[in-house]
This record gives structure tokens, C-alpha cells and sequence, in this order.
């Protein structure tokens, strides 16, 4: 077998400040890689810049001229991690045997490719970088991470445990991953949905080498909570049924307060009234919410928008030549 042509994809917003690095932990990567002879000279990393209003496409723009690894996509404007790691999957896909997708701020082992590759090879078309330790995490975004996960299994969706965007798929399993049309979309829970034959690498989750985070806890909200509506209806389902119980429930105190009249013993208080009628509002509430959520979700999915635009292509498109040094 020739050696497999890799294309590593980065998606960057505003990561001007750790960028430096990055080019030369994954330039650094890449040479070894291809004078080892696991991968072919043909390899590529695609800097994805996802519509930053700093200097990164300037940078990932000045790299691709003096490296013949680093090619760039530019998105018209900013649409996300998952879109813009989508954009780049795909537009990887065109030109490569694997892809490897792995975020800008190097928080992630850049050593276990190696391993990814070495799986690839054994045969596994979707390899998930799985972390153990998340010492390097704040306490809050640990312990938020975690309820999460058991959050979603209890929603009955099918995540692996631990791992976050960090994956080898091979290029089939990209194309297949084409045909998942939604738009909300959670790679995360989509990608499991595909199948073949997949299995998980284990490494050290690392602090982010420069720069700041740009998943602040509403964006981290949002996120978990598109996951869980975007896969699971149990929290529709469960309107249904706290509606059921407290339906059952009041026909029960309803049977009994007759029978309170009927001894005799109007005297009722106030105050269970007054509650009642809080918790049942509340809960109705609730329940209009979370059913719009859901229509919301429908809206968005039959407008059919697309998930990104590309506007600069300097990954399939060939540089022209006087740029070259
Ligand atoms: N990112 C992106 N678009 C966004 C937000 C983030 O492409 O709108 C990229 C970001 O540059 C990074 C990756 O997604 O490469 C993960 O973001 P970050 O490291 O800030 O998230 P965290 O690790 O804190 O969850
Ligand atoms: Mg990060």
C-alpha cells in the first residue's frame, strides 16, 4: 500500500496568538511524518479560518506561500467550530486518503497522530481521540463536561465518553458523513451514526498553549443544549409525562377535597391554591419551551441555509506561482 495522503484540519477564530506555535508543532509533525514514510509528501494541514477579525487568515495566508504543507480556506464569516471543522473535513476530503481534524490552541497531543495513523492503517476508518486526564481543565468546566455526558446518556444518545473533536476519519467515512443533511449540527453524536469500523486512542488533554478559550460558558450552554434537542426527544417526551402525572395527580387531590366537603371540612387554605397554580403555570411554561425548541429546530432545518461559505480557497486552488518563493 502507498503511504496514505493525510490532510490535518484546524478550525481558528481569532487564534492569532497561538498560531505561531501551532504552525510549528504541526509543520514540525508533518515533515517527520512524511520522511518516515507514514504518510505521503502530498499531506496537508488546512488552517480553516472561520471568519476571525484578527490577524489570523493574514498569518495562515503568509504560510501557505512558504510552506508546502500549509493550505488555507477562508470562510466569508464566522459560523462556528462545528461548521467550520465541517467545511474543512469536506473540503479535505477531495484531495486525501484520511483526515485528521485537531483544534488551533494545541490542547490536544499532537504525538498520538502517530498512533491515529497506525490505527488507520490496522484497518479502522474513524479513530476518536479519547482523553483521560483533564487535569489542565478548571474544576467548573470539568465538572460541567461531565454532567453533560451523563446527561446525554440518559437522554439515550450515543457519545463516546471523553472525546471532544480530536478524530481520524478516513475519506469514506467523510463522504458518508456528507450525506447527514441537518443542520444543527453535532458532530459528536453524528459521527458514531456512520458506523465502519471505529475504535479510540487515549491521550493527556494539555492547557491551551496561548490565547484565550472561545467557548465561553453561554456558547458552552448552547452547545450542550443544541446536542441534547438536536438527538434526543426525551425532554419533549417528559412534558408528556409530567403533564400525565400532574393530570392523574389532580383528579386524585380533587377526589379528595370532595371528600373533605362531603365530612364537612371545607376550611381549605390559601395557600395550596396559590401554589398550585404556580407550579402548574410553571410547568406549563416549561412545556411550550421546550416544544418550541423543537419547532424552532424544524424552522431552522426547512430553510435549508447553507453552513458555511467559503471564500478564499487556498487549498484545492493552486497558488500562483510568483507567490512562491
Ligand atoms: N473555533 C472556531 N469557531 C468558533 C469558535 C471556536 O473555529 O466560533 C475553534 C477555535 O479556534 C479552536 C477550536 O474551535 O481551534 C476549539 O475552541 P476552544 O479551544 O476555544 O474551545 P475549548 O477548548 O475551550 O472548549
Ligand atoms: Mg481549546
Amino acid at each position: 500500500m502507498n503511504e496514505p495522503i493525510l490532510t490535518i484540519v484546524v478550525p481558528c477564530y481569532n487564534e492569532e496568538e497561538v498560531l505561531p506555535y501551532t504552525f510549528k508543532e504541526l509543520k514540525g509533525l508533518m515533515s517527520e511524518l512524511v520522511q518516515e514514510r507514514l504518510v505521503s509528501d502530498r499531506s496537508r494541514l488546512l488552517f480553516v479560518d472561520d471568519g476571525s477579525i484578527d490577524q489570523t487568515w493574514t498569518f495562515i495566508y503568509k504560510e501557505t506561500i512558504q510552506n508546502q504543507y500549509v493550505r488555507g480556506l477562508k470562510l466569508a464569516r464566522n459560523v462556528g467550530h462545528q461548521n467550520a471543522l465541517l467545511a474543512g473535513l469536506f473540503k479535505a476530503q477531495e484531495l486525501s486518503d484520511c483526515i485528521i481534524s485537531i483544534d488551533a490552541d494545541l490542547q490536544d497531543d499532537c504525538a498520538v497522530i502517530k498512533e491515529f495513523l497506525k490505527k488507520y492503517k490496522e484497518g479502522y476508518e474513524i479513530v476518536y481521540g479519547v482523553r483521560v486526564k483533564r487535569e489542565s481543565d478548571t474544576f467548573f468546566k470539568r465538572t460541567t463536561a461531565q454532567s453533560f455526558y451523563k446527561l446525554m446518556k440518559l437522554m439515550g444518545v450515543d457519545l463516546v465518553y471523553n472525546h471532544a473533536d480530536f478524530r481520524l476519519m478516513s475519506k469514506r467515512a467523510v463522504e458518508k458523513l456528507e450525506k447527514f443533511e441537518e443542520i444543527n449540527l453535532f458532530l459528536r453524536g453524528i459521527v458514531p451514526l456512520i458506523g465502519f469500523n471505529s475504535t479510540s486512542v487515549y491521550y493527556e488533554r494539555k492547557e491551551r498553549k496561548a490565547g484565550k478559550t472561545k467557548y465561553p460558558l453561554k456558547k458552552m450552554l448552547s452547545f450542550a443544549f443544541d446536542g441534547i434537542t438536536s438527538f434526543s426527544i426525551t425532554p419533549i417526551r417528559s412534558v408528556l409525562f409530567i403533564g400525565l402525572v400532574s393530570f392523574f395527580g389532580s383528579l386524585a387531590f380533587a377526589l379528595y377535597f370532595l371528600c373533605l366537603k362531603f365530612f364537612g371540612a371545607t376550611e381549605l387554605g390559601w395557600t395550596s391554591l396559590i401554589t398550585s397554580i404556580w407550579l402548574i403555570g410553571g410547568l406549563q411554561l416549561i412545556a411550550v419551551g421546550i416544544i418550541g425548541e423543537y419547532i424552532g429546530k424544524i424552522y431552522k432545518e426547512v430553510k435549508r441555509r447553507p453552513k458555511y461559505i467559503i471564500d478564499i480557497d487556498a487549498y484545492t486552488v493552486a497558488l500562483p506561482e510568483h507567490f512562491k518563493d
